[in-house]
């Protein structure tokens, strides 16, 4: 390896940062300081939960076999083609663009499971998206969790030694090597 952090490493130091900054929210919370509401807090630490083990950069590796994949358990195999599709440290790796890949990505797997799903089960009622979106309104809502997704991320980006300009310099070319 190119004395990158491993999978464990990535993990105990967004646990750590976490920990800090929660205790950090729940005094500034006490104070008056900031208003978290519980649901607030709740999205914000999912998001981040989900982007620490789940939605981890390195899935860029699960052609292989690397910890965030295993956290998938059986549906770990559904990230190898992200494996494949995306090199070690290029576009995955990127500040902006990089996490957006991994949420996509997942999007697409579960329209393609829902596809299959209303093919072979028609009977099996699925939750339907709402008919409209009133973003202004979903904003206090979106915000935490996209917060939590995005810190998780970036503290895995730092710790790697990715500096926020990667993408414009190394991962287009990239792309521009692949396709
Ligand atoms: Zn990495």
């Amino acid at each position: 390896m190119c004395g990158v952090p491993s999978g464990r490493v990535h993990n105990l130091i967004n646990i750590a940062v976490y920990a800090v900054s929660a205790s950090g929210v729940l005094i500034a919370s006490s104070q008056g300081v900031v208003a978290v509401t519980p649901a607030q807090a709740l999205y914000f630490t999912l998001a981040y939960a989900a982007g620490t083990f789940l939605l981890s950069p390195d899935l860029d590796l699960a052609e292989g076999n690397v910890n965030s994949k295993r956290y998938w358990g059986v549906l770990g195999f559904l990230w190898a083609p992200y494996g494949m599709i995306f090199s070690h440290r290029g576009l995955s790796h990127t500040w902006l663009l990089g996490p957006l890949t991994r949420l996509a990505y997942l999007a697409i797997m579960v329209g393609i499971v829902v596809g299959l799903i209303s093919v072979f089960l028609p009977g099996v009622r699925l939750p339907t998206l709402p008919q409209s979106i009133n973003f202004p309104e979903l904003w206090p809502t979106l915000l935490p969790p996209l917060l939590g997704y995005y810190l998780s991320q970036w503290l895995h980006l730092i710790a790697d030694g990715v500096r926020p300009d990667h993408g414009m310099r190394h991962g287009m070319r990239k792309i521009r090597k692949r396709f």
